[in-house]
């Protein structure tokens, strides 16, 4: 019935809420609060990332958090 694929469809989001949030904490806890720095190449010395695409995993967690770019 189209309630019972409503429903399942239902929890299933909530399964998928529930994962992201604790994907969310675990980046969070990943992530170097000290911020990126980069060199003439872009490349972030503090993190030891050496390429600019895709950007320093730091700085994209802290999009992801919403803390926005470094200065
Ligand atoms: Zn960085």
């Amino acid at each position: 019935m189209a309630d019972d694929r409503l429903e399942q469809a239902r929890s299933i989001a909530v399964e998928l809420e529930n994962e992201v949030a604790r994907l969310r904490d675990l980046v969070a806890d990943f992530t170097d609060p000290d911020p990126c720095h980069y060199d003439h190449h872009g490349y972030c010395q503090a993190h030891f990332w050496l390429q600019t695409e895709p950007a320093c995993p730091h700085r994209r967690a802290r999009e992801l958090e919403g803390g926005g770019l470094d200065a």
